[in-house]
């Protein structure tokens, strides 16, 4: 069995302007629900709510 087989690549994409602006690992196995986080988007130049999305760009 591979090692980190359980760990998906997840992108946090700006609910504003929907650019993937970061790029994250997680676990699937320990975090189920879905985050929402207040980052800096270099598009919009503000803080603004990062959604996950499966989707890198
Ligand atoms: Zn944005």
């Amino acid at each position: 069995m591979a090692k980190g087989e359980h760990r998906a690549k997840l992108g946090l994409k700006c609910s504003v302007c929907k650019n993937v602006n970061y790029i994250k690992t997680r676990n699937k196995l320990n975090t189920l629900e879905k985050l929402l986080l207040k980052k800096f988007c270099k598009h919009c130049r503000k803080v603004t709510e990062h959604k996950e999305t499966d989707k890198l760009k």
